[in-house]
């Protein structure tokens, strides 16, 4: 997702852009074979076999690991890594990466989120703020297509939306609920990549609008939703400057110590097995955080004889992801008369509450959460034609709503949450193994009872009934938003990055992807990657035609 977009900069600037993907090419509709299957095609009805999912536990434990997109999710014994502590690492080693398969969700971070590691004194303090990224944001919006409602929030800036699907009537009782009781608590709906609207830009890059399939994880048909596939690739691919080069697994960048700078990369074919060669005057590294870091470690060196650009020694720690374990469900009895019509592609969000405007609490930073309300409905099925069709309609009282909400907590960059190499296990193309050594800590689960405690308290406020909450103790990297590794900052004696993304000891390597990331926030995080990437591009093509690098 965010590679797609820096060959999408320097292809339309007119650069000769080679694009290094490990996995095979995924080609926009031709490569989605189950997107207009129905349930009853798939053997298992879409389930992943029970053998499947026995063999490959990780990748299991993805929500959208099915039988119908298991293709895209990377086998558990095909690419081995350490897990020092249990980490499930989720990850699609293909063209368009995990942008095929992702759920969508589009917030922008504001001012707190880049000021929050120097306000709550944790990680370092990020060298950039919004207004830096606040016009990314914006060309990146316009370009992947979100749909959103302009809610005046500080904590949540808006963008530049299309229109939204709209929430439910039970979701805008809670809002009403929320807006009562509470001064900062606001339930709103989730900005999502899907076109609700036709613009030229779109029907420039061939796509339609999205017709809440809500089977988006197969590969939309129509470019409904963004994936890197139906957009970034093929653009940059009509520009006739991008060169794709798949099934090449990139080893290392090779730094020449006399021009002080990388001069290419070294990769392995996954065919032959053979290393081969390419060599550039920028490299952009995208290859999602656990993977970008593992590339700069093992790009070892007379000079960076720790990993490229490593003088502080910091590389491949600090590393945080989303806490996502919290669950509270409930029962709403009211709007008995009332129904859900149809699907959409999104549900209600909460922005973070807590430690927004001081420090409330006994753990630092909060919690975004989810909300969706549905209704369970007791069809008659027991006729047909139009008797069928008017039972369907029928709306019964014994039909009650159902609700939820899941969190989304920040966790705190720790210097103990680290990855590195192993020493002796290879991957099968040669490549040390990666260690990963990350767990939650205290401020963790503190933060999870405070969502419990507050949130059973909001429900409760809103009248719903039957309130439980669970941990669902899920391990961290099944929340997909690992970030961290290759922090950018002010000082390189703390941090590697400058506020270009760009590599504080090896000025013509940029990083862009998650683990470029100082601290994680609680919004889904790609957006940002993608505005990291588009700026820090654009600023590298502006250095490149001065001469500067
Ligand atoms: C089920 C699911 C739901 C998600 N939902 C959301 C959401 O709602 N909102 C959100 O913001 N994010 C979501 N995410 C996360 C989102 O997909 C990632 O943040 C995003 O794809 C990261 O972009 P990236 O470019 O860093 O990595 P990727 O999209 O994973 O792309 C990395 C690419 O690099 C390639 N690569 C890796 N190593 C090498 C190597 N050594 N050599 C050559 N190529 C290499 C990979 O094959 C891949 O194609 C979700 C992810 C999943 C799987």
């Amino acid at each position: 997702m965010s590679g797609g977009w820096a060959a999408k900069e320097f292809c339309e600037q007119g650069f000769n852009t080679l694009l290094i993907e490990r996995g095979r090419n995924v080609e926009h509709i031709k490569d989605y074979p189950t997107t207009n299957m129905l349930p009853w095609e798939f053997k298992f009805r879409g389930d992943a076999p029970a053998k499947v999912r026995e063999e490959n536990p990780i990748a299991a434990s993805c929500y959208a690991f099915g039988e119908d997109s298991l293709h895209f999710f990377v086998k558990d014994n095909e690419h081995p890594y350490i897990q020092t502590k249990p980490f499930q690492w989720i990850r699609g080693y293909q063209v368009g990466g995990k942008s095929i398969m992702w759920a969508r969700q589009v917030q922008r971070w504001s001012n707190m989120d880049f000021e929050g590691p120097a306000r709550d004194g944790f990680a370092v303090d990020w060298p950039i703020r919004y207004k830096d990224l606040d016009p990314w944001y914006t060309y990146v919006e316009k370009f992947v297509g979100v749909s959103g409602n302009k809610d005046g929030l500080a904590i949540l800036p808006d963008g530049d939306f299309l229109k939204p699907f709209g929430t439910n009537c039970v979701e805008d009782y809670f809002s009403d609920q929320m807006k009562k009781y509470y001064k900062n608590r606001h339930v709103i709906y989730g900005r999502c990549a899907h076109l609700t609207e036709s613009k030229p830009i779109y029907v420039e890059q061939g796509r339609g609008l999205c017709a809440s399939r809500n089977i988006c994880h197969r590969g939309c048909p129509f470019g409904g939703y963004f994936n890197a596939n139906s957009t970034l690739i093929p653009w940059a691919m009509k520009t006739g400057n991008l060169t794709l080069k798949t099934d090449s697994v990139v080893h290392s960048i090779i730094y020449d110590k006399d021009l002080k700078k990388a001069i290419g990369v070294r990769v392995i074919d996954t065919h032959t097995k053979s290393t081969i060669e390419y060599f550039a005057k920028v490299i952009f590294l995208n290859a999602s955080t656990l993977n970008t870091n593992l590339i700069l470690l093992n790009s070892t060196s007379d000079r960076f004889p720790k990993g490229l650009g490593n003088d502080s020694g910091l590389l491949g720690k600090y590393i945080a992801f989303h806490n996502y374990r919290g669950v509270i469900t409930a029962t709403h009895e009211g709007h008995k008369d009332r129904r859900v019509d149809g699907q959409k592609p999104t549900s209600a969000y909460i922005p973070r509450f807590r430690n927004v405007y001081r420090q409330e609490t006994e753990f630092l930073r909060g919690y975004a959460a989810g909300f969706g309300a549905s209704k369970e409905m007791d069809y008659d099925t027991s006729s047909i034609g139009e008797d069928l069709y008017n039972n369907l309609l029928k709306v019964k009282e014994s039909d009650v709503w159902s609700v939820n909400s899941h969190m989304m907590g920040e966790t705190l960059p720790k210097e103990s949450n680290h990855v590195s190499l192993d020493e002796n296990l290879l991957d099968p193309w040669g490549i040390p193994q990666l260690k990963v050594d990350v767990d939650y800590d205290e401020n963790d689960e503190k933060m999870l009872q405070d969502f419990f405690d507050e949130f059973s308290e909001m429900y409760t406020k809103a009248g719903f009934t039957d309130i439980k909450t669970s941990d669902n103790q899920r391990k961290p990297g099944n929340d997909i938003h690992e970030m961290g590794g290759v922090r950018m900052g002010h000082d390189p004696k703390t941090s590697l990055l400058n506020k270009w993304n760009q590599m504080h000891h090896c000025k013509n390597v940029f990083v862009t992807d998650g683990a470029c990331m100082t601290s994680t926030s609680t919004q889904n995080p790609s957006l940002t990657f993608m505005a990291l990437t588009a700026r820090a591009a654009n600023h590298a093509i502006e250095e490149m035609k001065k001469g500067n690098i």
